[in-house]
C-alpha cells in the first residue's frame, strides 16, 4: 500500500470515520486535509475560520491578504511546478516531494514549502481562549525543556532571531525528542536541504508580511500576543500521530 494511503489510514483512526462504517472511496480532498494531515494536500484548503476571527492578535486584513494573496499565490505557483516537473498531486504526498526536494526546482520548493507551511499555520491557530497542551504532549515538553513556558521562550527567541523571512518550528525529530529551531524562507523541517529535520508540530510565520500591518517592526509583540491563539489541541493530534 503506498505512503499516500497510510495516510489516509492515520486519518480515518483518528477520525473514526472507519468506525462509523462510512465508505472512504470517495473522501473528498477537503476531508483528507483534516487537522492531523494538514499540508497534505496539494490545493488550498478552506480557512477553518473567518478572517475576523483572531482578531484582535490577528487583524481581518492581514489574513484576509495572507490568505486570499499570498498563500493562494503559493499554491497555484506549485500547481505550475507540479505540472512542469511531472508530479502528480493525485498520487503522490506533498510530504514526500518535501522530503527530496533536493530533486526538484527552486520553483518547487519554495513553492511546495510556502503551500505545505501555512496550510498547517492556519491549522496551528484558533479562536477564542488558547488551551495548554495536555496527555502526551505535556509530559513531552516537560521532559524536553523543563516547563511549557520554557518551551515557548526558546521558540519565540527562535521566530525573533530568524533573520529576514522564515518560520519557527517545535519539531518531533525520527528518534523521537521534540526541538526547536527555525528555517529560513519558505523551507521546512520536512526537507533534505535543512539542517533541522523532523516533523512538524508546530509552526509560526515570521515572514513581514504575517504581522507588518498591525505591529509594524515590532515582531515580538507579534509573537508574544501569537500564543494566545495557539491551537494545542491540533499540536496534540500532530504529536501524537507523527
Ligand atoms: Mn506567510
Amino acid at each position: 500500500m503506498s505512503t499516500h494511503n497510510s495516510g489516509r489510514r492515520r486519518f480515518i483512526k483518528t477520525t473514526g470515520i472507519a468506525a462509523a462504517g462510512i465508505s472512504i472511496a470517495g473522501l473528498p480532498s477537503v476531508l483528507h486535509a483534516g487537522t492531523v494531515t494538514a499540508g497534505n494536500t496539494f490545493t488550498q484548503q478552506p480557512l477553518p475560520y473567518s478572517y475576523t476571527a483572531l482578531e484582535p492578535v490577528i487583524d481581518a486584513m492581514t489574513m484576509e491578504i495572507h490568505y486570499s494573496k499570498h498563500a493562494s499565490a503559493y499554491a497555484k505557483n506549485l500547481a505550475e511546478a507540479c505540472t512542469a516537473e511531472k508530479v502528480d498531486p493525485n498520487s503522490t504526498r506533498l510530504e514526500d516531494v518535501l522530503r527530496n526536494i533536493s530533486k526538484y526546482s527552486p520553483k518547487m520548493r519554495n513553492n511546495g514549502g510556502g503551500h505545505y507551511n501555512h496550510e498547517l499555520f492556519w491549522q496551528c491557530m484558533k479562536p477564542g481562549t488558547a488551551t495548554n497542551p495536555s496527555g502526551a504532549l505535556a509530559s513531552a515538553i516537560t521532559q524536553n525543556f523543563g516547563s511549557l513556558d520554557a518551551c515557548k521562550l526558546q521558540f519565540s527567541d527562535a521566530g525573533k532571531n530568524r533573520f529576514g523571512s522564515g518560520w519557527a518550528w517545535l519539531i518531533l525529530t525520527p528518534d523521537k525528542k521534540l526541538v526547536i529551531g527555525s528555517t529560513p524562507n519558505q523551507d521546512n523541517p520536512l526537507m533534505d536541504t535543512t539542517d533541522l529535520k523532523g516533523m512538524p508540530l508546530l509552526g509560526l510565520d515570521v515572514w513581514e508580511h504575517a504581522y507588518y500591518l498591525k505591529y509594524q517592526n515590532k515582531r515580538p509583540d507579534y509573537i508574544t500576543n501569537w500564543w494566545n491563539v495557539v491551537n494545542w489541541d491540533f499540536v496534540q493530534k500532530r504529536y501524537e500521530t507523527a
